[in-house]
């Protein structure tokens, strides 16, 4: 490939030029098997959580047959003795789903102290996806459950499951998408406000095109090294800025696969305190893949949203199961209230078609109306069997969370084998701080080339071909794919290596065509010089 067209392809999105690379991988010129490790997309699913959902449908389907039974037409389900009924159904003695949904029920009844028959009632209607999701924002019994859910994996212990409010929405995508069409909305980001973006940073956020209209600072939250493991002070001096109107993460990190330490944690808790109307989105997918992970929300709940996503630690991107939390008093509603009149006026006519006291509608609540142009209000929402898939996933870790969660230990594992393979093979410096998550890999190349063959082959390196030259000749000869970090804001020559989305065995081939690929450039460099 010549230099013009590198540099075009140096100007599309990092999933963009990932799928440039997959075609020219499949056709590889030294005829290796082709290996995509550029997708975050894992290649496990958790099993528990759907056969329990395939046995709930089966219960439903006796449940409406119960009512109205004609050929493939049978009727709705009855609240009335439905959790006896499912019990009598199941075998937990020969059938390890019935086992699990056992264990469900005893933990709704015991530790939540809910009525089984509202819940199973709930759960089947759900799978059966016989009605409108109805409250639209989240079914009630999947709130309190999915609230549990988010409180064991993320909160390190904070206690905020009751004051937290839910919209299930579909996919962590959805869930971004939503909540900066609602901040626009609302007014409460406008054009050239000052916005902070942990960087380097997934993509999307910086590809939404709303986001041109604002002034975007960079910050790089990690601590390093150099720093004495503390955070750069010139970093914390911009998140105090009281200028800054909203701070957008990314925690652990993507693609670096970091999650925010302590200190971290600590400077953004005083930046709130200096800048008390900050808004914080944190975008919290990998946290089950860090031990203690502890999100920005329970630092400081007030101001922050929480996304979370079941795509990556289930294995369930095609589901498209994501969740927004906000808590029960936040500054996205007080900011809404200090609005000037007019713009108040002008929400309250938006709003107006679909409730009667708009002043009070929430910005959750505001969420879910924009996410239906306000007009389908009445039926929005994440559809039933989803919102109850959201349960289940959700449950399999309830079960056991006082024990230990022998699923999230498996999946924590995988990725670490994989992550030991690639640095193994690459004779790479690893990262065993306990904050990475090593769901990706960052693998700089200039700093490989310089361990590999010296300084100067690195400068020769960078200075004699385009920063994605290396990246392309991976696929097109190699036929392995990677992803360029420069698109997520990363350094020139970071290439990220997912570590969910092939077979362990793969991971020591990838860092072994690396090498093969890296020695050629080598040998170039030796001729000329
Ligand atoms: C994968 C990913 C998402 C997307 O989640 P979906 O639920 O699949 O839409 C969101 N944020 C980050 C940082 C991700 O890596």
């Amino acid at each position: 490939m010549n230099i013009s067209d590198e540099e075009k392809i140096e100007t599309l999105g990092a999933f963009e030029i990932s799928e440039k690379m997959v075609e020219l991988a499949k056709i590889n010129a030294k005829g290796n098997p082709y290996l995509n490790a550029g997708r975050g997309n894992p290649n496990w699913i958790n099993k528990k959580a759907r056969l329990a959902f395939s046995r709930l449908v089966e219960f439903g389907i006796e449940e409406s047959e119960r009512t109205i039974s004609d050929g493939d037409l049978v009727g709705y389900t009855e609240l009335e003795g439905i959790s006896k009924r499912l019990v009598q159904f199941l075998a937990p003695q020969t059938n390890e789903t019935d086992q699990f949904l056992v264990l469900c029920l005893d933990y709704l009844k015991n530790k939540l102290g809910l009525d089984l028959d509202d819940v199973v009632k709930e759960f089947i209607d759900g799978v059966l996806g016989n009605l409108y999701p109805s409250p639209n924002r989240v079914l009630k019994h999947t709130e309190i459950i999915l609230n549990q859910y988010l409180q064991s994996v993320l909160y390190n212990g904070v206690d905020l499951a009751n004051d937290t409010t839910l919209f299930p929405t579909e996919g962590g995508s959805a869930a971004i998408v939503y909540t900066f069409n609602s901040l626009k909305e609302n007014k409460l980001i406008k054009p050239g406000d000052k916005i902070a973006i942990n960087t380097p940073i997934f993509t999307p956020y910086l590809q939404i095109p709303v986001l041109n209209d604002y002034e975007l600072v960079e910050l790089d939250l990690s601590s390093k090294e150099e720093h004495n493991w503390e955070i750069d002070p010139t970093t914390i001096d911009k998140l105090n800025d009281p200028e800054l109107k909203a701070f957008f993460l990314v925690n652990p990190s993507n693609p670096g696969s970091k999650a925010l330490d302590d200190t971290a944690l600590k400077e953004i808790k005083k930046a709130v305190m200096n800048n008390p109307d900050l808004m914080i989105i944190t975008d919290d997918v990998y946290g089950t893949f860090v031990n203690d992970f502890q999100t920005v929300y329970s630092v400081v709940p007030f101001n922050t949203l929480l996304v979370y996503s079941y795509s990556k630690l289930f294995g369930a991107t095609g589901w498209r199961l994501g969740i927004i939390g906000l808590h029960k008093e936040n500054v996205f509603d007080k900011l809404i209230k200090e609005l000037p009149s007019e713009e108040q006026a002008k929400l309250n006519k938006r709003y107006n078609l679909v409730v009667l006291d708009t002043e009070e509608m929430s910005f959750i609540d505001r969420m879910v109306a924009d996410s239906r142009s306000i007009g389908l209000y009445h039926i929005a929402g994440l559809s039933t069997p989803s919102q109850i898939m959201e349960a289940l996933f959700s449950l399999t870790h309830l079960v056991v969370s006082d024990i230990s969660d022998d699923y999230i230990e498996a999946s924590k594992k995988l990725v670490n084998e994989r992550y030991e393979k690639l640095h193994a093979a690459l004779d790479y410096a690893k990262d065993e701080s306990a904050k990475n998550a090593k769901y990706y890999s960052m693998i700089n190349i200039y700093h490989l080339a310089e361990e590999k063959y010296g300084a100067e082959f690195s400068h020769y390196l960078e200075t004699h071909y385009e920063q994605i030259d290396f990246l392309i000749n991976l696929a097109q000869k190699n036929g392995i794919v990677l992803m360029d970090g420069v698109g997520f804001g990363a350094n020139p020559g970071d290439l990220r290596v997912s570590e969910a989305n092939l077979p362990t065995k793969d991971y020591q081939k990838i860092g072994q065509q690396m090498l093969e690929l890296l020695n050629e450039y080598y040998q170039a460099f030796k001729k000329q010089s």
